[in-house]
């Protein structure tokens, strides 16, 4: 078997209810289990974003879909063709991580909504994935109506009829919905056709300065480790504009809080890239696409623990500001997703839990207009005027999405 070195070129999300199947889709697109971690595996849920690759293939000579695969060999012995490398985003499905998802969101070129045909449409993170990937802007969506080995065909022909009624109207409704069988394995070529065909590579203009949104933060050093051999701290997300060279500086923000003199303050932080990976492999350069790990100068104990989780990586100099306050136009939902409760004006004093980009983090409303607020916040965010905010507010024990913003100043 030749190896082939090739970094995923396009992330694709899996979004959709708790137990509907994307993890075991993942695992049957990828041959790898997402959740590895080993409190996730006794949980049960994807507790933190799970990237696994898959190489889509072409059987030469066989017509559509049958063509597609995932299998090295065709079903006549002849090796299939590499069509690309893609990463999947394994979101997680329960409610409570909702912030997790958006997190997620800001790194997915495209998704694929996930819907269990042996339930009524829509369950409630079914919604709310939907609405989170119309408020992130993730236009490319495929829909998988999973599970269709476990219902009649009458049930299986309802609960379509239910998905096509469910995303009209909706970011997803021109989206194809592909019925499958994760589990079984069954119509994994149609919907690879479908991905091909709906989620395509984005463009990727040359010689941008580069940015990475940090989803993750390792020290990979073992207890007891003596300093000459301590390694710098990992960053682990994806670049979503230009390249990283072994050997480039980089600038982190907002960084780390300094204290000094009893006053405290955000300092972005300049270090060097003195490995990298993609997929699992050490190599020199990384394009956008897929997972990374960025191995740094850092001192580890600045990124043990995620720490570094929600900050913005690049080119130095060329950063969005760090941002303790700001202002953004406000867009709320007709009604609390998941309740039927309207959505009430964002009022002064109130606090939001808001996600920019890969970072999550409380503000308390400092001035609120109709369709206006300002926001102080208790970690501050590095993003630019224009980027896109999902808005959470508490309704009873939990955060719930109630809007978008768009940073104004
Ligand atoms: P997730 O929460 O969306 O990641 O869901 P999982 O992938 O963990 O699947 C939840 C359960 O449904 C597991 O027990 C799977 O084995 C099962 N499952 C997933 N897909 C299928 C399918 O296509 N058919 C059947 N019968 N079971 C499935
Ligand atoms: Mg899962």
């Amino acid at each position: 078997m030749t190896q082939e070195t090739t970094q995923p070129e396009v992330n694709i999300g899996l979004v959709g209810h708790v137990d509907h199947g994307k993890t075991t889709l993942v695992q049957a697109l990828s041959g790898s289990w997402t959740d590895q971690h080993s409190e996730e595996m006794k949980r049960g849920i994807s507790i933190r974003l799970g990237y696994a690759d898959a190489t889509f293939r072409q059987c030469p000579g066989v017509e559509e879909p049958d063509c597609y695969t995932v299998e090295e060999e065709c079903e006549d012995g002849t090796p299939s063709e590499r069509l690309r490398t893609v990463s999947f985003v394994d979101a997680p499905g329960h409610e409570t991580l909702m912030a997790t998802m958006l997190a997620g969101a800001s790194l997915m070129d495209g998704a694929v909504l996930v819907i269990s045909a042996t339930e009524d449409v829509p369950q409630s993170q079914t919604e709310e994935h939907l609405m989170a990937l119309d408020i992130i802007g993730i236009e490319n969506i495929v829909i998988a109506q999973n599970k269709v080995d476990l219902v009649d065909r009458d049930r299986a022909v309802d609960n379509y009829e239910q998905i096509q009624e469910f995303v009209e109207g909706t970011v997803a409704e021109d989206a194809p919905i592909v019925p499958i069988s994760a589990q079984q394995e069954v119509n994994m070529d149609l919907l690879i056709g479908a991905i091909e065909e709906t989620i395509p590579t984005p463009e990727r203009t040359e010689g941008e300065d580069a940015r990475m949104y940090v989803a993750r933060s390792f020290d990979i050093n073992r207890p007891g480790t003596t300093w000459e051999n301590l390694s710098g701290g990992v960053i682990g997300g994806s670049l979503v504009d230009g390249e990283f060279e072994n050997g480039d500086d980089i600038q982190l923000r907002p960084g780390r809080e300094v204290d000094e003199e009893g006053q405290t303050e955000w300092r972005s932080i300049e270090t060097s890239i003195r490995s990298l990976q993609a997929g699992s492999e050490n190599v020199d350069s990384v394009t956008p696409g897929g997972l990374i790990g960025v191995g740094t100068g850092l001192d580890p104990s600045f990124a043990k623990g995620d720490a570094l989780g929600g900050q913005v990586a690049g080119t130095p100099g060329s950063l969005p500001p760090t941002r303790e306050a700001f202002e953004m136009d406000v867009e709320l939902l007709d009604r609390v997703v998941g309740e039927n409760d309207e959505v009430e004006e964002i009022s002064t004093g109130e606090p939001l839990m808001l996600t920019v980009g890969t970072a999550t983090t409380v503000g308390a409303v400092t001035s609120a207009r109709s369709g206006e607020c300002e926001v102080k916040l208790k970690r501050p965010v590095c993003a630019p005027a224009g980027a896109k905010i999902a808005i959470n507010r508490r309704v009873g024990a939990r955060w719930r999405l109630i809007g978008v913003g768009t940073l104004t100043e």
